[in-house]
């Protein structure tokens, strides 16, 4: 089988590509790269003249729900939506029902995932038991099933000797703790972020605080055991001091923000729209013009959406009773073009890097390039796009969208997965 992807702006990050080419396919893998690449008449022509051919974009922070909350989003239905989103790489995290606690969970997650055959589903272990934050997972068997990195996302993990030694046996399994960071006691009945429109719109506050207080204990005990610390959806500027300071100090600490984070302020939340609701609570501007410069900087490894699917009833209530999440995976794209590449305050290439090769040295993955005889993952931009945000079109059974109605410029044109066109702007092909 082979696929030639003609006449495109090829932009590689990790062998410092960027120019216009051909990618040739031969059965599932790059074969070639290069100008006016020979046509013998067997293979299927696509021409992506204006487009821009990256790596296939992976996202290591997903909540697919399977098994256990398939009424909110299933592994089908989630790598449907993450191939229609530009996505070929989905980390999803741990806490369904069974947790992702020992391997035959694992083990149902890739499974399920190869039935859906589209895109790469890589599951991510819990670091406790189900997510209690009591007792190790158990770890070496998550490893050996395939789990690519150890997180109670959701809940954070708030005794500091259990985060210690789980950061110890990870290291000894060379695989990283992503963290959610939250201190409870000062988070706890907390709707918003706390500061002027918390007190505005008379709604509970979160402060920056009960993140950074999590993310600077972890920082020392990332130091004290040798482990990969990296912090999930960084939300303040404190924390990403924190960050800047362990990073300059050689602690091996990366950390990722989402679309939403970066683009969308607290202000939002006035509407009591509850698809504003979303932990860590959206900020102030003054911490999400930071979050965009870091990103650009490259203190911020990696984007990732943390899509958190819900269903209407999750959603459909009073803002202090409803489920906290965005479902993220096809607009993730779309929101960083618009709102951070064509604003001019993020490059096209530092955004390709942020979705491809960043993702693949947080978790130690060697995808996220276009390396000969590598796997053909590839994510085609079409940069000038424009299309209406429409959750109803959504293949995520999840519509939960503060960007619904919203008009963005630049979305994924293409996705191939394994050498196989598997999305087409942004319908499944
Ligand atoms: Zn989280």
């Amino acid at each position: 089988m082979k696929l030639l992807v003609k006449g495109g702006r090829v932009i590689d990050p990790k062998n410092s590509v960027d120019e216009i080419a051909d990618v040739l396919i031969i059965d599932g893998k790059i074969a070639a790269i290069g100008r006016d690449l020979s046509v013998d008449g067997d293979e299927d022509v696509v021409d992506a003249e204006g487009k821009i051919v990256c790596p296939g974009f992976i996202d290591i922070h997903a909540h697919l729900r399977d098994p256990g909350y398939e009424y909110k989003e299933d592994i089908i239905t989630g790598s449907k939506a993450a191939a229609a989103g530009g996505f070929t790489t989905v980390c999803c995290m741990s806490n369904t029902d069974p947790v992702i606690d020992d391997g035959i969970v694992a083990r149902h997650v890739l499974r399920k995932s190869e039935q859906a055959g589209l895109i790469n589903v890589l599951p991510i272990g819990s670091i406790t038991k189900k997510l209690e934050g009591e007792e190790l997972s158990e770890m070496a068997e998550l490893a050996r099933e395939g789990c690519v990195a150890f997180s109670d996302d959701g809940n954070p993990v708030m005794k500091s000797d259990v985060m210690r030694h789980a950061l110890e046996y990870a290291h000894m399994l060379n695989l990283p703790i992503l963290s959610h960071c939250e201190d409870l006691n000062l988070s706890r009945d907390g709707l918003m972020h706390e500061g002027y429109y918390s007190t505005l719109y008379g709604l509970q506050g979160i402060p920056a605080e009960a993140e950074e207080i999590m993310v600077a204990r972890d920082v020392k005990l990332a130091v004290l055991t040798g482990a990969r610390l990296h912090v999930c959806h960084v939300s303040t500027t404190g924390s990403l001091h924190i960050i800047e300071q362990a990073k300059a100090a050689g602690a091996c600490v990366t950390c990722e923000a989402t679309p939403h984070h970066l683009t969308l302020t607290d202000e939002i939340v006035g509407d009591y729209d509850t698809n504003t609701k979303v932990n860590p609570p959206l900020r102030s501007e003054a911490h999400v013009k930071a979050l965009a410069h870091a990103l650009a900087s490259g203190l911020i490894d990696c984007i990732a959406t943390d899509h958190a699917p819900h269903n209407v009833e999750s959603k459909d209530c009073e803002y202090a009773k409803a489920s906290s999440g965005i479902s993220g995976l096809e607009t993730a794209v779309a929101v960083i073009m618009d709102r951070l590449v064509h604003t001019g305050l993020l490059h096209i290439t530092d955004m390709v890097r942020l979705f491809t090769v960043g993702p693949c040295r947080v978790l130690g993955l060697d995808s996220g390039t276009l390396t000969l005889e590598s796997k053909a993952d590839i994510t085609i931009i079409d940069a000038d796009a424009i299309r209406r945000v429409d959750p109803a079109t959504f293949y995520s059974k999840g519509k939960n969208t503060p960007f619904k109605g919203m008009e963005l410029r630049g979305w994924p044109w293409m996705t191939i997965s394994g050498g196989r066109i598997v999305a087409r702007e942004g319908r499944l092909a």
